[in-house]
């Protein structure tokens, strides 16, 4: 059954990725874009999800074009690496309102109209790193764990009402991300994945698909990793 997708930081990388996957299979689906233009053929919104004002005026455009949004994936993500001693409060803070606040200002103006309807899908982007941690990134792997906190505690107050909550954690993916590290430290990284590989944006958006389709309807507050095995055990 087709249904109502809104994709928050869904005009490049991972969440264009899960966009068109959700728009292949038939469901109604819009982006937000934060810069630049939206993406040919999908519908989009413009906002900032640090913005709480801009997040509820995007999903009220959302709700009058493609009806209330039942399928809520949160991709909108930032890095901000440095070593705890050298990070300033605003670095330690930035990934923190956009990965985890941002989070909370795109679920809130959604979440009644899927307890209305019985039925939701919810699902957050976090990381491997919020897991196993990762040198420099003591800001953004607490974003990305308190994304599981998050999760986990909606999925319990909302699992009455048909609507399943879940996390997805990637590995490294091939997107601009982490197009910016330096060399060196890609290969570094990646002689660390089982699978010696990056994975690519579609294989994420697979497992946003499976999370957020109706086969999915029993899982909830899991975290499913797809990372090449990196974080296996965790
Ligand atoms: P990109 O840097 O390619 O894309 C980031 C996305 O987030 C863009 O759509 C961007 O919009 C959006 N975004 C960032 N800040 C904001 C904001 N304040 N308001 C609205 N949108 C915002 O990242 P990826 O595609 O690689 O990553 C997507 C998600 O997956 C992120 O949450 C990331 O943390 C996570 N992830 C990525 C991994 C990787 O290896 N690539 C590994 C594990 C997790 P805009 O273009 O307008 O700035």
């Amino acid at each position: 059954m087709p249904r109502t997708a809104l994709v928050l930081g869904g005009n490049r990388g991972i969440g264009l990725a899960v966009a068109r996957h959700l728009a292949a299979r038939g469901d109604r689906v819009a982006v937000s874009h934060r810069t630049g233009e939206p993406p040919e053929q999908l519908f989009g919104v413009h906002c900032d999800v640090t913005d709480a004002d801009a997040v509820n005026a995007a999903c009220t455009r959302v709700k009058e074009e493609l009806g209330p949004v039942e399928v809520l994936v949160f991709n909108a993500g930032i890095t901000r690496d440095r070593p705890l001693a050298a990070m300033s409060a605003d670095d330690f803070t930035a990934p923190l309102q956009t990965n985890l606040v941002g989070a909370f200002h795109g679920i809130r103006p959604v979440l009644r109209g899927m307890m209305r309807a019985k039925w939701g899908r919810i699902v957050l982007m976090s990381s491997t790193v919020a897991l196993s941690g990762a040198v420099g990134q003591t800001n953004y792997a607490a974003s990305k764990a308190g994304l599981i906190g998050l999760a986990r505690s909606l999925a319990l107050e909302v699992a009455g009402h048909g609507i399943t909550v879940n996390v997805v954690a990637p590995g490294y993916t091939d997107t601009d991300m982490v197009a910016a590290m330096p060399d060196a430290q890609r290969e570094n990284l990646l002689s660390t994945v089982p699978m010696r590989r990056m994975a690519t944006s579609d294989e994420i958006a697979s497992a946003v698909g499976y999370l957020t389709g109706e086969d999915a309807g029993y899982v909830t507050g899991t975290v499913l990793r797809v990372d090449g095995g990196l974080g296996m055990g965790h």
